[in-house]
């Protein structure tokens, strides 16, 4: 009985010293943990004392306590700026079929950007996925080698286990596209209305033809900024001509956020 208590109050006592010790304190902090350590275990030996609270800085997990684990979050946040030097060639077949519905559900003025309600398949690196909608930033939140963008469009893919991978598409300026084309219309003209408006629009318009890209794993980046997303940023950008820009400039301009630090991830470079 009075073992188990004591090992207990031992265990306590490691555990706020394992907490300590994540929190990345100094030497001071750390002496004065051994001290107490050393009080309240008058019958450990030091040796035995020593040993132990060196793995506790290490692997000590304290069941007692699961709501106090510490855990890493933030440190994979999009958008990022793709350094394109820095990217590693991609060792899987990372080849994409995409295979999106013609038909429109509906195209929606969210409030923070332009979205499209549309259907279809994905299928990245042989798992599938379901597109759920696409939407627009102006200007585009990626930069490539600290360039931006006028425009950068986002396909949005749902797995069937919850898991969400980003197509990202750059506009640039240069000829008209007729598909963002039948999407600003449909903006214009339903303004005012709810109705769903039957659009039908070839979508392969809004990709470019060679489908190489860069990937990395990084977050939604619009609240709740949930991480773990797989992200595709397509290499090559479509042309869109400078009145369509300035069109949807209209509506959104600056709806874009800010890079994040890569950090400690890698970007690597799939070639169709
Ligand atoms: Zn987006």
């Amino acid at each position: 009985m009075n073992d188990a208590k004591g090992l207990k109050k031992y265990l306590a006592v490691l555990g706020a010293f394992a907490l300590l010790g994540l929190s990345g304190c100094g030497q001071e902090q750390t002496a004065e943990t051994d001290s107490s350590v050393q009080e309240t275990t008058e019958q450990t030996s030091e040796a035995v004392v020593e040993e132990t609270t060196e793995a506790a800085t290490e692997a000590y997990l304290d069941y007692e306590n699961q709501d106090e684990w510490d855990f890493e979050s933030g440190e994979m946040q999009s958008p990022i700026n793709i350094e394109t030097s820095a990217a590693e060639a991609m060792v899987e077949d990372g080849s994409l079929t995409l295979d999106y519905a013609e038909e429109i559900i509906d195209v929606v003025d969210n409030g923070h950007s332009i979205e499209i309600e549309d259907g279809g398949q994905a299928t990245i690196a042989g798992r599938s996925f379901e597109l759920a909608q696409f939407h627009l930033h102006s200007p585009s939140e990626h930069t490539v080698d600290g360039e931006s963008f006028p425009i950068e469009l986002h396909f949005v893919h749902k797995a069937q286990d919850g898991r969400l991978a980003v197509i990202a598409v750059f506009f640039k300026e240069g000829t008209e596209n007729a598909a963002f084309q039948a999407i600003l219309d449909d903006v214009q003209a339903n303004e005012e209305s709810d109705v769903a408006s039957g659009l039908s629009l070839n979508v392969a318009e809004l990709l470019p033809a060679n489908k190489s890209y860069y990937h990395y794993l990084g977050s939604l980046t619009t609240p709740p900024l949930t991480e773990n997303v797989e992200w595709y940023v397509m290499a090559n950008p479509v042309e869109v001509s400078a009145e369509q820009i300035a069109a949807f400039n209209e509506y959104y301009e600056g709806n874009n956020r800010e890079v994040q630090p890569l950090g400690e991830r890698s970007v690597l470079k799939y070639e169709e």
